[in-house]
């Protein structure tokens, strides 16, 4: 992905009330952890805000995730970190199911459900870099 298709914002904290940066590739809302004090912000990107392109064609800008590896049955594990903020595409190992996720937090491991078949996939995630 090209810098130029990553919009960085920027928001307030509800808890603290200072300012910092996000960076975003498309419209929704997000849930990011203040690098001030580190409570969980909650934040709405609007489509004036995001570029338009992303809204039209999602799927040629979201990137997957990774692959995910077998741990064992119906729990997989992806190795690649995903970085807070970013919506990553997954794809569901047991029956292909595509899958929407936005990492929360930094350095924890976090699960995502298939709503399909319930096949569980972890991964982690780093903060974006400044
Ligand atoms: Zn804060
Ligand atoms: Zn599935």
């Amino acid at each position: 992905m090209s810098t130029s298709e990553i919009k960085i914002l920027k928001r307030q904290c509800d808890s603290c009330g200072k300012a910092f940066k996000v960076k975003v590739v498309m419209p929704g809302r997000y849930r990011v952890r203040c690098p001030h004090c580190k409570e969980m912000v909650r934040f709405v990107v609007s489509k004036e805000e995001a570029p338009a392109k992303m809204v039209i064609a999602p799927r040629f800008i979201v990137p997957e995730l990774g692959h995910a590896e077998k741990v064992r049955d119906k729990f997989y594990v992806i190795k690649k970190r995903g970085i807070v903020g970013h919506p990553y595409k997954a794809i569901c190992p047991d029956c292909n199911n595509e899958m929407s996720i936005i990492p929360t937090e930094a350095g924890k491991v976090l699960r995502t459900k298939c709503d399909k078949c319930g096949t569980t996939i972890a991964y982690k995630a780093v903060e974006p870099k400044e």
